[in-house]
């Protein structure tokens, strides 16, 4: 039977359409850059999945248990408690965010000039490797750029790229691999179970250890459920304790699957020494190993969340309301990555807007358009984001030019997928009127936060 919602609303936060003439006035404001926009001129908003969830009662109920000692904190064992059960894994480190996991982490097991191996790093964690003095290399299967060919795992690494990265380069001169679950920068494209467990078996044949970006561990795990011969049949935990298992450690943003608004994790299958090195370091950058700069409220929230995040029922709503967004645009006409992934619906604004060229950002485009007709906030993921050659200055050409239509947990309901998909399709009708856009203010490091547009008349 097609089942509803797996919750009915207790507490609502009120949202608001302005009018037209208010949006083309917040537009002009924020420069043509929706990142600019006040969250209160948004209808609907898809700029990320990242700490924009809701928590349920139980969560709630949880803040009110907050320990909030500075030292041995009873939500901290709980919190290592659920890791065990989860993942298990042995040892836990709360983090603020993902990125804390990173920091602390990432010094301690690079040395400068190795490679980090990835399927697709995502951009903080990118940042924070060639901060320790790594270099990260993305080695994620050609077919993720393919958007219209349908692949089950488009996240998977490519196994003879890594293997034949790893004999040119020499297995001394990289750090660890790292494989991101789901790749976000992909579209949230998962990894299957097959391609783990080979990385994992690369990782032993070289020395090298391997790592999980978890940040959506669940959503990745329901895909194997749904996607992969053999899993059919198991549970969500059994499949997540099986894709733990080929893995030594993880770096976590609490902040998506695990449903908080804050928090980050770092954990060890055994290696007690890197932890103990991790928690070291862990004081003067988050905090004592443990808050790491958590509350204690929030580590119990996060403790829950963890568990409600991996309900198949939940998933299931989950998934399916993404692949619902992603239905109605492509029985429309609408070009967008096929399949959809875990997080997220992408528009392929190449496709969508042929007459505008990378360089005019056809997605930033689509973006401002979206919200001009019905108050929609989305994130352009192309040129605008990828920026210039650090070396000539020239616009870096993007392979894609996407708009992110990013779906927070258990926010909006498909009424508000409606309204985006039925906007999308009344501007598909005119796409052709659209226009490109130019640079009034151009920083010179992550431009695409702050920069100024205004179209090219
Ligand atoms: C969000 C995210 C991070 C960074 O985590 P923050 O909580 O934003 O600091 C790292 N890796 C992936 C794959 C992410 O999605």
């Amino acid at each position: 039977m097609r089942r509803a919602e797996p919750f009915r609303i207790k507490m609502v936060e009120p949202i608001k359409l302005i009018s037209r003439e208010e949006r083309e006035k917040a537009l002009i404001e924020a420069g043509y850059n929706p990142f600019s926009l006040k969250a209160e001129d948004v209808y609907i908003d898809l700029l990320t999945d990242s700490g924009t969830g809701a928590m349920s009662d139980n969560q709630w109920a949880g803040l009110m248990l907050g320990d909030e000692s500075y030292a041995g904190s009873r939500n901290y064992y709980n919190l290592a408690k659920v890791v065990k059960e989860i993942f298990d894994y042995n040892f836990t480190i709360p983090t603020h965010q993902g990125r804390g996991a990173e920091q602390v982490l990432f010094p301690l097991i690079i040395k400068k000039g190795q490679y980090v191996l990835g399927n697709m790093h995502f951009d903080t964690t990118k940042a924070h490797i060639e901060i320790a003095g790594g270099r990260a290399v993305n080695l994620v299967t050609e077919k993720a750029f393919d958007t219209t060919t349908p692949y089950d795992f488009k996240g998977d690494f490519d196994i003879e790229r890594l293997e034949a990265f790893i004999k040119e380069k020499g297995a001394e001169n990289c750090a660890f691999i790292l494989i991101t679950i789901t790749c976000n920068s992909a579209g949230g494209q998962p990894v299957s179970m097959a391609n783990i467990r080979q990385v994992s078996e690369i990782g032993k044949k070289y020395g090298i250890r391997v790592f999980m970006d978890a940040a959506r561990f669940a959503e990745n795990a329901y895909f194997i459920k749904k996607r992969e011969k053999g899993y059919e049949g198991s549970s969500i935990s059994k499949i997540i304790r099986e894709m733990f298992s080929y893995t030594e450690g993880f770096t976590m943003s609490a902040k998506k699957d695990a449903l908080v608004n804050i928090g980050g994790l770092l954990c060890f299958k055994d290696d007690e020494a890197l932890f103990n090195q991790c928690r070291s370091m862990l004081v003067p950058m988050e905090g004592f190993p443990t808050y790491g700069g958590l509350a204690g409220r929030d580590m119990e929230a996060l403790a829950r969340g963890l568990g409600e995040g991996i309900e198949e029922e939940y998933l299931e709503y989950r998934i399916e309301q993404v692949a619902y967004l992603g239905r109605r645009l492509t029985d429309a006409g609408v070009p967008i990555q096929s399949p959809t992934g875990g997080h997220a619906v992408f528009v392929d604004a190449k496709k969508m807007l042929p007459h505008i060229p990378g360089y005019q950002f056809p997605a930033q485009s689509l973006a401002n358009e979206l919200y001009l007709e019905a108050g929609v906030r989305g994130v352009e993921i192309g040129s605008f984001l990828l920026g210039r050659d650090p070396e000539t200055g020239k616009q870096c050409e993007s392979p894609l030019e996407l708009l992110r239509l990013t779906i927070p947990r258990r926010t909006y309901t498909n009424n508000h997928m409606d309204i985006v998909a039925d906007a999308l399709i009344a501007i598909k009708q005119r796409a052709h009127t659209l226009k490109g856009y130019e640079f009034t203010y151009e920083p010179k490091i992550l431009r695409h936060f702050t920069a100024r547009l205004k179209p090219i008349e």
